[in-house]
């Protein structure tokens, strides 16, 4: 698959001038934040359970390997299949061809963000497979034609206003406008979808090593049925979705509802082990897990952005981000966006294909704060600055590179030698007058520097330098004061 390159300078000015997203920007993230705060406060211990999810994924994610072939081993022991897929389009065609030995020609789907990764839904499409969404979100946003916004919340960009036309046109029902009229509507046509559709596409939360188990978090039912109605169920998860134990699932389970909606625990939370057995009472017949690479394991080696794959995919840091508060999910142009869209979109896609990412952040540290699994966002993001820096050199687009080099050498040269920084300070005195607003700030300054003033006014330079008010202050309070 070949992705455009993400614009996310003209989206994010497309977005922040669009007065509905920021009226449900502010109060979709506000109830989160709120929520997960509240949650998080009565948990005793809180901060020490983050560490200790953060150690686990830390050591799972370097011995990924063992335990991978490990959850492969117990998947097949307990009757599921697996299947590795190296990227989207191995992903796509292992399911593709999963459902065409089956005579599969509709499939009902509940909300994975790897399958809006790989695009799996316009894939079997393309193949005759009819696919439909049963999560609400989701559902919405594929009658739309568009992409989710939120990775917990797929349509927080639309309003009931907006769902209300779109079903009326898509579904060819009159215009309501009570929610629980909508949501009756879509529940009444995906119960026949349900009982139609030869197969359920599902992600997974987590897959337990040890036991072969995957486990779906969920609020609304539609992936306990997606993944039990169907004869065939297949899973479709990125790589380092797995966790070791058992036993680690509290741990995770308490953190990610938490973190995520401010529940204690979300409404449905599914353990599958295999397909049915005999004595169940229903399930697939079929299961399989398809294991999808896709550009972890060039993740995976490099040391310095390793930590992006211990996300657990609670959408905390989206919602507490200032920057994802004010441009939404879109304008990070791909399937994850806010902070660990910034972080893990340049390296699934390439950096060359999202250079801007990781600059959409004043790396204030407030995802850090809030990550279940302590993902040290800022330390990520200055090394794919650098990575974007350095690729630009490789690539021969390096002239702005060399100038801003030069500049720094400059700086750093000036403001290490005082009788330098001195003359160099009363000099820029005089240089700046020209653009002196009436405010005191510098309001226009000429390119480079346009690009900060077009925006804010920089800070004016003083006509008394800090040193020369310094050393009158000394003198005022005695030569050589400590106070
Ligand atoms: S990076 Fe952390 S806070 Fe953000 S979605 Fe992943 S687990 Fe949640």
């Amino acid at each position: 698959m070949t992705y455009e390159r993400i614009n996310f300078e003209t989206d994010s000015e497309r977005a922040v001038g669009d007065e509905k997203l920021q009226h449900a920007l502010v109060n979709v993230t506000n109830r989160f934040r709120s929520a997960r705060n509240k949650a998080s406060s009565e948990v005793p211990g809180w901060d020490e359970l983050r560490t200790l999810a953060r150690e686990i994924k830390k050591e799972t994610i370097e011995n990924l390997d063992r335990y991978l072939i490990m959850l492969e081993e117990n998947v097949k022991k307990a009757g599921g299949h697996v299947h590795w897929a190296k990227d989207g389009e191995e992903a796509c065609r292992i399911i593709i061809e999963i459902a065409r030995k089956n005579g599969v020609n509709s499939v009902v789907k509940s909300k994975s963000m790897a399958t809006e990764e790989v695009e799996l839904n316009s894939n079997l499409e393309r193949a005759g497979i009819r696919a439909v969404e049963t999560d609400l979100g989701e559902y919405i946003i594929q009658l739309a034609g568009e992409h989710p916004s939120h990775i917990i919340a797929p349509a927080v960009h639309k309003t009931k206003d907006d769902i209300s036309r779109l079903f009326s046109e898509k579904l060819g029902v009159p215009y309501m406008s009570d929610p629980a009229d909508l949501t009756k509507v879509a529940r009444e046509r995906m119960r026949s979808e349900f009982l139609s559709a030869g197969m359920g596409v599902s992600g997974a939360n987590f897959a337990v090593a040890e036991t072969g188990t995957i486990v779906i978090v969920e609020n609304e039912g539609n992936a306990r049925l997606t993944t039990t109605v169907p004869r065939i169920h297949a899973a479709l998860m990125g790589i380092e979705k797995i966790i070791p134990r058992y036993n680690d699932l509290s741990l995770f389970l308490t953190l990610l509802a938490r973190s995520a909606t401010g529940q204690k625990s979300s409404t449905y939370v599914s353990f599958i082990t295999g397909p049915r057995r005999e004595s169940d009472a229903d399930g697939p017949e079929e299961f399989h897990l398809v294991l999808l690479d896709n550009g972890r394991s060039g993740i995976l080696a490099n040391g310095e952005t390793r930590e992006s794959l211990y996300c657990i995919r609670c959408g905390a840091c989206l919602n507490n981000c200032p920057v994802y508060r004010k441009v939404g999910g879109h304008s990070y142009g791909w399937v994850y966006s806010g902070p660990i869209g910034a972080i893990i979109n340049p390296q699934l896609l390439g950096i060359d294909k999202a250079p801007e990412l990781p600059f959409a952040s004043s790396l204030c540290g407030a995802c850090r704060d809030v990550c279940p699994v302590k993902i040290d966002f800022p330390k990520v993001l200055l090394e794919l600055r650098h990575e974007v820096k350095e690729t630009k050199a490789e690539t021969g687009k390096g002239r702005e590179l060399f100038f801003e080099r030069l500049a720094f050498r400059l700086w750093r040269t000036i403001v290490t030698h005082e009788r330098l920084y001195g003359f160099f300070s009363s000099l820029m005195y005089y240089v700046q007058m020209p653009y002196r607003g009436e405010s005191g700030g510098l309001g226009s300054l000429p390119y480079p520097f346009s690009r900060w003033t077009r925006d804010r006014d920089f800070p004016a330079i003083a006509e008394i330098p800090f040193r020369e008010r310094w050393k009158e202050l000394r003198k005022e309070i005695g030569e050589g004061s400590t106070k």
